[in-house]
């Protein structure tokens, strides 16, 4: 497996993570082979590319990815946007498709909503990852006077990426509320084209899935409803800008986005980060929650056939919450430090 460390607080909650992923191989009948690689900002600053052909070609041998977050604002290429990122390389160089971020209130973590049980919010955020209003990322038209961004929507896209929610709705347990298999489609289907081409195609598929519960809702209510009632959604299918914006809206319901791991996957290939990113305001001071990097590396582990020890690892950091061995501060940061945290969940391992 290739291991990208990243920028900023990266490095941190890497190691972390490897020290879980080793207390989690002990006794077990796998072992992880890791072969590092430096990409991102700091990459870029060296070389002058975020990602050496070289690393591309061993993230596509690889079972499977781990990175850390990366980028720094102050690494910019000429048109304005930031060159240290990897997301448009990775994800469509990978075909990683899917965009599979669970959105989850563990116990022992005080939500900004009031009066929430743990699991009262259990929903995950279907992120379509090569297309959208992203697929513009360097190909939009800018002139002194005006710039434009396209989205782009393909039948091949959409039909993959709905058909990749429902089949994750079936093996769920329904939402939290009414325990209702449902897949929520979010879209901006009453202002644009592409939206309604999206929803449209989104129906058409849920036509084979009659057991699970399609339904459809505008982007702007629908954050609303994150906020208000997050308990009745259990899977959400979206465009990728919206997927982008809506996980982290969540990830401010479930004690910030040191709680939000992912998995961009494709058919054959995958890699597995937080949804954060390098969060440079905090990096290098021990701050950093590690366990949405964490809980990235278990969701791995599953995509890699090993269910039990993910299910293991998730577990250690839910008791590591519950128990008090990992405090998080209302702005997310964690009380006791990144490698407390990391040895808290070791331990329970
Ligand atoms: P960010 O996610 O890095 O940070 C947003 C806020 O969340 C900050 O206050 C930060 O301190 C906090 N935060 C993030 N992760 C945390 C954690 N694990 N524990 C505690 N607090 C945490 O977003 P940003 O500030 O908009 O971007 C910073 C850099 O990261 C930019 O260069 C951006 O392009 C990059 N980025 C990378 C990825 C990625 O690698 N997948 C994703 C998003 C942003």
């Amino acid at each position: 497996m290739v291991v990208i460390p990243g920028d900023g607080i990266g490095p941190e909650i890497v190691e972390q993570t490897l020290r879980v992923l080793e207390a989690a191989q002990k006794g077990a009948a796998f072992s992880l082979d890791l072969e590092f690689h430096s990409a991102g900002a700091g990459e870029h600053r060296r070389t002058g590319r975020a990602l050496s052909e070289e690393t591309f070609e061993a993230c596509k041998r690889a079972n499977a990815v781990l990175k850390g977050p990366v980028g720094d604002p102050a690494v910019r290429a000429p048109d304005g946007t930031e060159a240290g990122v990897l997301g448009g390389i990775l994800r469509t160089g990978l075909d990683a498709y899917a965009n599979v971020r669970p959105i989850r209130l563990y116990p022992g973590v005080a939500s900004a909503l009031s009066g929430l049980a743990p699991g009262a919010i259990d929903y995950v955020v279907m992120r379509e990852n090569t297309e959208g209003l992203y697929a513009s990322r360097g190909r939009g038209f800018v002139s002194p006077e005006a710039t434009l961004d396209f989205m782009l929507m393909t039948r091949r896209g959409v039909e993959r990426i709905a058909r990749k929610a429902f089949e994750l709705a079936r093996t769920r347990q329904g939402a939290p509320k009414d325990g209702v298999r449902r897949v929520t489609c979010v879209d901006k289907a009453n202002v644009l084209r592409g939206f309604a081409y999206f929803r449209q195609i989104f129906l058409e598929v849920a036509k084979g899935y009659p057991d699970i519960q399609p339904e459809c809702r505008h982007a702007d209510a629908t954050a609303a409803s994150l906020v208000q009632d997050p308990g009745r959604f259990d899977v959400l299918v979206t465009e990728n800008f919206l997927g982008d914006l809506l996980s982290d809206l969540g990830g401010g319901t479930i004690g910030g986005l040191g709680m939000c791991p992912s998995g961009n996957l494709g058919d054959e290939r995958a890699y597995f980060e937080p949804v954060h990113g390098s969060a440079p305001d905090i990096a290098g001071q021990d701050r950093a929650n590690p366990i949405a990097m964490v809980l990235s590396a278990a969701m791995m582990l599953h995509w890699l056939g090993e269910a039990a020890a993910a299910s293991r690892i998730q577990e250690a950091a839910s008791r590591a919450l519950s128990a008090g061995a990992i405090r998080l501060f209302p702005d997310g940061t964690v009380r006791d430090g990144t490698v407390a945290a990391g040895r808290a969940i070791s331990g329970e391992l």
